[in-house]
Order: C-alpha cells, then sequence, then structure tokens
C-alpha cells in the first residue's frame, strides 16, 4: 500500500513585498535647484506603505533609472554630454540601486556622438540606456531633428540600449519620436509620461496612446510607455481616478503589450520632493501613487493582477535596463521580432504609403507650442 506522504501545514501566507523599479527619476542641478541624491535616498531606505482594497503589504523601491539634470537644465549649456553625464555619476558612486541613462545633446552637437563614445568609453557598462529631452534640449532648425537624432539611435541599436524620451508636443511629440523611431525599430524607445499634458490640453497624451498603439499592431517600432504624472489632481497630487492609465491598459492588453508599460515618478520633482505639502509628505505622495495605480491595475485585472502589477512595476523595467530576461525568453522574444520583420517586408508599399502620411501629421504637430513645465 502506498502511503500518502506527509502534508505539512500550510503556513500563513507572508505579506506580499513587491520590488518596484521606479523607471523616471533625476539628480543633479536643474535651474537653480539642487537635486541631490539624499531626495531620492528617503524612498529607497525603507519601504513604502501600501494598501490595496484593505491588503497591507510593504513594496521595497529597488531601483530608480536616474538622468543628469546638468546635462539638461540651461538647454544644455552647462555641461555637455561627457561632463553633465559623468557630474551625475559621481554622485550615484558605489550605489547600486541607481541606474544611470545617458543624456544625450543632439541640439548641440548636430549629430556628432564622439562625446558620448567618449562616456561609454571612459564609463563602460555604466549607463543602461540614453535619455533625450526635445523640450528642454529642442533643435534651433526642427528640419534638423531627424539628422541629429539618428546617429544616436543608431549608436543606441549597436550597444542595445532603451532610449526614454521625454514626451509633450512640438519637437517632443509622439508622432516625431514615432518617426524617427521606426528608422530603428528593434530599439526600445519609451515615451516619457506617455505625452505630458500641456496647459490642459491633452492632445499629446492622445498622440502618444495613438503612437503606442499602431506600434503595438504594425511592430513599426518598439514604443513602452512611462506613467509619470498620467491622470493626477489639479493640486499636484496622485489621483485615485485613472481614466488614461486605464486607456493605457487596456491599449496593451488588447495588442500584447503589458510587457511595454512601466512606472515611473519623476522624483524628486513636484510632491516627490521638489515641495512638500503639510498633509501629504513626499513619501505619501509616493505610496499613493503606487497604491491608486494597483488599485486601478486590481480593478481591471482581477485574479491577474498581481502578475500585472509586477511587469509594470519591476519586471519591465528589469529586462529593458538590466536585461534580466532568461534564455528562453530572449529567444521567444527574437522570434516575435522576425515575424515582425516578416510581416514588415509583406505589408511593403502600404507600409511607406502610410508612413509617410503620417510625417505629415507630425509635421502640424511640431509646430505647436513648446511648454517646458514638466521635467
Ligand atoms: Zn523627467
Amino acid at each position: 500500500m502506498r502511503i500518502s506522504p506527509v502534508k505539512t501545514p500550510v503556513a500563513a501566507a507572508p505579506a506580499f513585498k513587491a520590488k518596484i523599479i521606479d523607471g523616471h527619476a533625476h539628480l543633479g542641478k536643474w535651474g537653480d535647484k539642487y537635486y541631490g541624491v539624499e531626495m531620492l535616498d528617503k524612498f529607497i531606505k525603507e519601504p513604502i506603505n501600501i494598501n490595496v482594497d484593505g491588503v497591507k503589504s510593504q513594496d521595497t523601491i529597488e531601483k530608480m533609472i536616474v538622468s543628469s539634470a546638468f546635462a539638461i537644465t540651461d538647454n544644455g549649456r552647462m555641461a555637455d554630454e561627457l561632463t553633465g553625464n559623468e557630474q551625475m555619476l559621481k554622485m550615484i558612486e558605489g550605489k547600486k540601486e541607481y541606474v544611470p541613462i545617458a543624456v544625450c545633446q543632439p541640439n548641440k552637437t548636430g549629430g556628432d556622438i564622439s562625446k558620448l563614445e567618449e562616456l561609454f568609453n571612459k564609463y563602460p557598462e555604466k549607463f543602461k540606456g540614453l535619455k533625450f529631452h526635445p523640450t528642454a534640449l529642442p533643435m534651433e532648425n526642427e528640419s534638423d531633428f531627424m539628422k541629429a537624432y539618428e546617429p544616436y539611435m543608431k549608436f543606441a541599436q549597436k550597444k542595445k540600449l532603451p532610449c526614454f524620451f521625454h514626451c509633450q508636443g512640438g519637437q517632443a511629440s509622439a508622432w516625431n519620436i514615432y518617426d524617427l523611431a521606426q528608422k530603428t525599430p528593434e530599439v526600445p524607445v519609451i515615451l516619457g509620461h506617455s505625452g505630458s499634458i500641456a496647459n490642459g490640453e491633452n492632445i499629446n497624451r492622445e498622440n502618444a496612446i495613438k503612437v503606442f498603439e499602431d506600434a503595438l499592431k504594425t511592430k513599426k517600432a518598439n514604443i513602452y510607455m512611462d506613467l509619470s504624472w498620467v491622470d493626477w489632481s489639479e493640486q499636484g497630487f496622485p489621483s485615485k481616478e485613472q481614466p488614461n492609465i486605464k486607456r493605457i491598459l487596456t491599449v496593451a492588453k488588447e495588442n500584447n503589450g503589458l510587457n511595454k508599460v512601466m512606472f515611473g515618478t519623476d522624483a524628486p520633482l513636484g510632491c516627490f520632493g521638489e515641495w512638500e505639502s503639510p498633509h501629504f509628505n513626499n513619501k505619501t505622495c509616493y505610496s499613493d501613487t503606487v497604491n491608486f495605480i494597483k488599485k486601478t491595475v486590481s480593478n481591471m485585472f482581477g485574479r491577474e493582477s498581481k502578475k500585472v502589477n509586477n511587469k509594470i512595476f519591476y519586471e519591465n523595467a528589469s529586462q529593458l535596463y538590466l536585461n534580466t530576461l532568461s534564455p528562453k525568453q530572449k529567444l521567444i522574444k527574437k522570434g516575435s521580432i522576425a515575424a515582425g520583420a516578416v510581416l514588415l517586408c509583406a505589408a511593403g508599399a502600404a507600409f511607406f504609403l502610410k508612413n509617410n502620411s503620417k510625417s505629415g501629421t507630425s509635421n502640424t504637430e511640431l509646430k505647436s507650442k513648446i511648454n517646458t513645465r514638466k521635467k
């Protein structure tokens, strides 16, 4: 007779402690303000309190993707691509929780990437991506945009680096970034803020969502969405109402793109450090932001929500910036890229026709006003 194995009593499940990678943070000097590492350390050093539908837990901000404000502020006059990124690197020396991406200044270099190459030669393996801010670092002549940006995209392709774009209007419009991204379709391109709201108008967000959906459907480019400042209260606090996050997640869900949405804050800007309300301190603001997004995901995905949250808050950024895909996942991904390429060839002339008509949209967009409020 077979004796069934002794069953050990099931221990009470430990409180779920999730890990978070914040995909959008800044360090250094911006205008007359200095954002020191201690302003981010306070989120990293101790866990944040999470409460979704009464289920309490403590999440740990394991890493933050940081870029140098020195290289962006004052139209990049303060520091070039080598010195500006180097200055921030010194701030995070020995701190593995900060993952640097290198700020690029195509508006100053016109596409000469020698300073960037010097940076990567001097600090091999340090920078895990490139950062572009076409709003704060605009091309003097908009018509030179492609010529100046393309060498950077090719560099990213060669080094397998994701490219994070501040996305707003004008040169930073989603359509303009999309036109560029299609020239190197396998390079991951992240639309910062999923298209920042400017002057109370939602057009940049609308465009970013359209671009995200089109890229998922056609595979013309590898577009990701950053959730920083998406759905926000007028008083500058995180909002429980998240119609835009719902739309982004719906597009992602319907087009197999849940691996392309990432949590980010923009800390230490706004309520994450730049200013503090007497009623909600910076950490409360941070935990509310996480709570409200998790709640939205919970409402939308039910039993799948833990898995989806893990992707948005950790896995997607980890795979993108830290290359943590398993060999099997890499093979699957390679397969889907190959399939995408076949589809692209089959689409042939239709692809180019559609592509050209899209350039028309972006030219109109290019003329829209540049607003520099969000960073
Ligand atoms: Zn930012």
